[in-house]
């Protein structure tokens, strides 16, 4: 947003009548404390008028009896505005004074409109301090919040936001909360979730087995923590599974109960002086921590806590974000955190839902949960946000679309598979939902349809397309088939490229050489596609280059035995005459002749060119990965953890670029990792040489690719692109050869974000 200086319209000064001005403020500035806010400003400058919500905007009319500044009063209005806000666009011209006698808030007028719903913000300091202080009337509170906080996504259940709307309806406002709701100076004016003690939520503490409450409320329950009892906690978009995290006999009873074994555990910690005991602190990752999003944010570890994260460099920490975790947290400094889902289902939303088999006690409350939101999880690379998990804090923020790409349709967007989300368009945004998980389990498909009803009611939303990905057998596919709705399928990489160019308003028409990077994506060939470099632009795609494929022996087993990928990689570089290797002393002989025969034989071993399965081989043969894994990135991130060293050089590896299309192979690559092995070398030697070698490859072929196509920037995308020494010398050298390099921010480079990129193609579409 620009403004220019001196302004006859803001300076205007009156002699005898009335100076007077209009405004009107575009972005997301409506549903976020937007007009109150204005109403405190103009009292302040001591103007007269109104604001109100028109179409897409806000519309401040400002009337001065004496000589008036309008300027500073514009200036305010920017720097001061409430957190949320997102200021798009200001217009000012001179209006006819009406003879206002006071400032008022009117109602909303016409226009397309494209209503704003605030995503869950953490607890804001005012409120924090209220509840820490003995002579307020919300001492000790759990549910204090106020117009700058509190929950929002995950209690409104329909439009307009209005508390009647929200999973507040059933508690009705004493006299002194209904004072500060309606007061337009009060920091609770409108605040639809207000609450205090005489008539908001209560929490309860209850025994899981039998249901018997417990007295004692967060004092009971942090002894029980203290005392080694793992406690369900219901907090803002599910229940967390909480634990002493130096107990070890809760940590292994947590486990056992989740059954994930090595999977990494989130800590929420009293406040960043603990966190800092822990673990190593930038600017950026304390910017991030303080957020009023409040992510999961995953930092290096410094002083290890044994089975939280193990095998990893990083663990993963947040603050609290609700009155109830600060009260908690006080007590007990340091947790364990989890989202409290079974394997196979989403986070639990209410105690109906199971959770007391998870658990010795579950702290609860009556707030009911109209939408689940998982904790969002991100990391920073270069002092940028990198996004592992979208959820709760983000959601439903809105994503502009650029101007060739509005339409009068609306869309909905389905995602893929694995880690899906879905995307709604209305109105030039599209809004994307928190991590849904993966919907081959039927409960978490149950919160998939759950999440598209939700956002429909929300953002008022009757699709006309609906946009699925390729693959014939997702659910969601056959969802988008059954649903009558124009279909529109689109390829997953280049859905993976799209998310990147719409979140940085990336014009249409203009190409982009897309690198997509994951484990796996139904090609266009119906193959298994996965090392990607496309040329795309909005409207299509050509597959310029690909890793050469290799067999994937077994399907889906291959992405959790990387000992499997591994035999592929090292039959596609020796041959027949495979060389004996350390890492396979784990793996019974009969498996690996089993494994080699499927492949030779060509029984269930589709071809690949997934740069995930090359990570898996890689990590495996130099030692950091075992044969089997419990989840699908575990192998790549282990092989991350011990490549902190960056390499001088990295392995030869082959550009075929006679072939259509040009094809990468790290055959040569291969063989030098297992002479290496061979002479002794470990992880983390081979590690930083083979993420150097990935950054080489990408570079060789975008340079090929500006040769050939006269493309300058590059998108880095697919969890793959998760991986920071892979991210940082990527970047590094294609910025060293004066590339532009586009990476998601806002959005998670992984599956998450395939639902916004179908939305841009399917918009493209429309637009033709
Ligand atoms: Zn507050
Ligand atoms: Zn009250």
């Amino acid at each position: 947003m620009t403004r220019k200086k001196p302004d006859p319209v803001l300076t205007r000064t009156a002699s005898r009548e009335t100076a007077a001005v209009e405004m009107t403020a575009f972005g997301v500035v409506q549903g976020v404390g937007f007009r109150p806010f204005v109403f405190r400003l103009a009292e302040r400058f001591g103007y007269r008028g109104w604001v109100k919500n028109i179409g897409r905007g806000v519309e401040i009319h400002l009337e001065s009896e004496k000589p008036a500044d309008f300027g500073r009063f514009l200036a305010a209005l920017e720097s001061e505005k409430p957190p949320l806000a997102r200021v798009e666009k200001i217009g000012v011209r001179p209006a006819r004074a009406l003879g206002c006698r006071f400032f008022e808030i009117r109602k909303t007028t016409g226009g397309p409109s494209f209503v704003f719903i605030s995503p869950d913000i953490a607890t804001c300091a005012n409120c924090h301090r209220e509840i820490l202080s003995p002579a307020e009337r919300r001492y000790r509170y759990p549910f204090t919040n106020c117009t700058d906080c509190g929950p929002r996504y995950t209690i409104v259940r329909s439009l307009p936001y209005d508390r009647a709307n929200t999973t507040m309806a059933g508690f009705s406002m004493c006299a002194d909360c209904r004072r500060e709701y309606e007061d337009p100076r009060d920091r609770r004016y409108h605040a639809q979730p207000i609450a205090c003690p005489v008539c908001g939520p209560q929490l309860t503490l209850r025994e899981a087995r039998t249901g018997r409450v417990s007295p004692g409320g967060i004092d009971e329950a942090a002894r029980l923590i203290r005392a080694g009892k793992i406690l369900a906690v219901k907090g803002l978009g599910g229940f967390h599974l909480v634990c002493d995290p130096r107990s070890a006999s809760a940590l292994r009873e947590l486990r056992r109960l989740k059954e994930r074994q090595t999977k990494p555990l989130a800590l929420m910690a009293r406040d960043l002086a603990t966190i800092k005991e822990f673990a190593f602190l930038g600017p950026g990752e304390r910017r991030e921590l303080m957020s009023a999003s409040r992510p999961i944010v995953l930092l290096r570890k410094k002083k290890d806590i044994p089975e939280v994260a193990p095998h990893l460099d990083e663990i993963g920490f947040m603050l609290p974000y609700t009155p109830l975790h600060h009260l908690l947290l006080e007590r007990l400094g340091l947790i364990v955190a989890t989202s409290s889902n079974r394997k196979d289902a989403p986070i639990a939303k209410d105690e109906g839902e199971g959770i007391a088999s998870l658990c010795d006690f579950v702290l609860t409350h009556n707030r009911p949960i109209a939408s689940r939101a998982d904790d969002s999880v991100m990391k920073l690379l270069d002092g940028r946000p990198l996004f592992v998990r979208r959820a709760r804090g983000y959601v439903p923020h809105p994503q502009r679309v650029p101007v060739e790409l509005e339409s009068d349709a609306q869309v909905l967007a389905l995602g893929g598979e694995l880690k899906d989300t879905v995307s709604v368009y209305k109105n030039g945004y599209v809004v994307t939902s928190q991590f849904l998980g993966d919907l081959d389990e039927y409960r978490n498909f149950r919160y998939f349809e759950e999440t598209v009803a939700h956002l429909e009611r929300l953002f008022d939303v009757t699709p006309g397309v609906v946009v699925s990905d390729l693959h014939p057998e997702f659910r969601t596919t056959r969802y988008a088939r059954a649903s009558g709705l124009r279909h529109i399928a689109v390829q997953h990489h280049f859905a993976h490229v799209l998310a990147v160019l719409i979140e940085h308003g990336i014009p249409a028409g203009q190409k982009v050489l897309g690198v997509a990077f994951d484990g796996y994506g139904y090609g266009e060939d119906g193959a298994a596609w996965g090392g990607e470099f496309l040329l795309a632009d909005y409207l299509g795609f050509e597959r310029i280059a690909r890793l050469k494929p290799v067999p994937l022996p077994g399907g889906d087993a291959a992405a959790r035995e990387p000992a499997r990928m591994a035999l592929a990689y090292l039959r596609d570089a020796f041959g027949d005459k495979l060389p004996e290797l350390e890492p396979f002393r784990g793996v019974e002989r009969k498996k690996i002749r089993l494994v080699l025969e499927m492949m030779e034989k060509g029984i269930n071993s589709p071809l690949t060119s997934s740069c995930g399965r090359l990570f898996d081989a890689v990590s495996f043969l130099a030692g950091a990965a075992p044969p089997r894994v419990e989840f699908e990135a575990e192998a790549p991130m282990r092989l991350e953890a011990v490549s902190r060293r960056r390499a001088r050089a990295g392995y030869p590896f082959e550009a075929d670029l006679t072939a259509v299309p040009w094809e990468v192979s790290f055959a040569p690559a291969i063989r030098e990792i297992v002479r290496e092995v061979r002479k002794g070398a470990g992880a983390a030697r081979i590690g930083p040489k083979f993420h150097r070698t990935l950054a080489d490859a990408v570079t060789a072929v975008a340079l090929k690719a500006r040769d050939v196509h006269g493309v300058d920037t590059v998108a880095l995308v697919g969890g793959v692109f998760l991986n920071r020494p892979l991210v940082s010398l990527a970047r590094t050298f294609l910025q060293d050869k004066k590339f532009t390099v586009l990476m998601p921010e806002k959005y998670s480079p992984n599956d998450e974000s395939l639902s916004l990129g179908q939305a841009a193609h399917a918009l493209a579409r429309l637009a033709l």
